[in-house]
């Protein structure tokens, strides 16, 4: 969130010429840098507050090619999990995103996440860097890559678990876990330490992000979960 004007820049894509600072920022750099490419990687870590199931994500645009070579960078960057959004969908990437608006533009452009907290963890700046060479080798602009990723799930819906009482919160599941449905996956206390709220899981998921905070209010999120399938085989070329 800028400080400037209160704008997230991954949230007001393509953006303003004339905007505020946060829309001549997306506008140019649409214009300007990722418009100028073939390709982009939007390379997010996890924010503060947050912890992240790695994946990769695409827009998909109609157009068969540019899709095909989308859900191939996709694949060819992220170890587990792909997300290919549609029109009017709940999985990422978005409209008003940087990756959305480059996707309408012709950019093959993925959004890859890894990593949490606004921690710089060894294993998260690995998946990125691995991820990025796999793309570039598949690109032919290095003979460097790793060791085959590729996803093995695709994202179909996701949806959110809140604390319905205020307190303490207790995480009970890690990131990346599977989760059935009645599983708990958090405890709400009160300041005694009395257990007052045990928050579960509606139906079967994958802890996709874990918001790191230590205390609720009433409604706040707590745990996100993905839900997938199998993301099958895949013709790269
Ligand atoms: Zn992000």
């Amino acid at each position: 969130m800028s400080p400037i004007d209160g704008l997230n820049l991954n949230k007001i894509a393509p953006g303003a010429k004339d905007g505020t600072a946060s829309e001549a920022l997306a506008h140019v750099l649409l214009e300007e840098v990722i418009g100028a490419a073939e390709y982009h990687i939007d390379l997010h870590g996890g924010d503060f507050g947050e912890i992240l199931y790695p994946f990769a994500g695409y827009a998909m645009t109609g157009d068969a090619d540019q899709d095909r070579r989308g859900e191939a960078v996709a694949r060819l960057f992220s170890p587990t999990m792909i997300s290919l959004s549609r029109e009017g969908g709940t999985i990422p990437p978005f409209p008003g995103s940087l990756n959305y608006s480059a996707s309408r533009r012709g950019v093959v452009s993925i959004l890859a996440e890894a990593g949490g907290n606004g921690t710089l963890e060894e294993e998260d700046v690995k998946l990125h860097l691995d991820g990025i060479l796999n793309v570039m080798h598949h690109l032919k602009m290095t003979d460097r890559r790793k060791e085959a990723q590729g996803a093995r799930l695709r994202a179909t819906d996701r949806f959110v678990m809140r604390a319905r009482r205020s307190g303490l919160v207790h995480i009970k599941v890690a990131i990346g876990e599977e989760i059935v449905p009645g599983q708990i996956v958090a405890e709400v206390c009160n300041v005694f330490g009395d257990t007052v709220e045990k928050i579960q899981a509606p139906r079967d998921g994958i802890a996709g992000l874990i918001w790191a905070h230590k205390v609720v209010n009433t409604g706040d999120p707590v745990v996100r979960c993905w839900v997938t399938e199998a993301a099958g085989p895949f013709q790269f070329s």
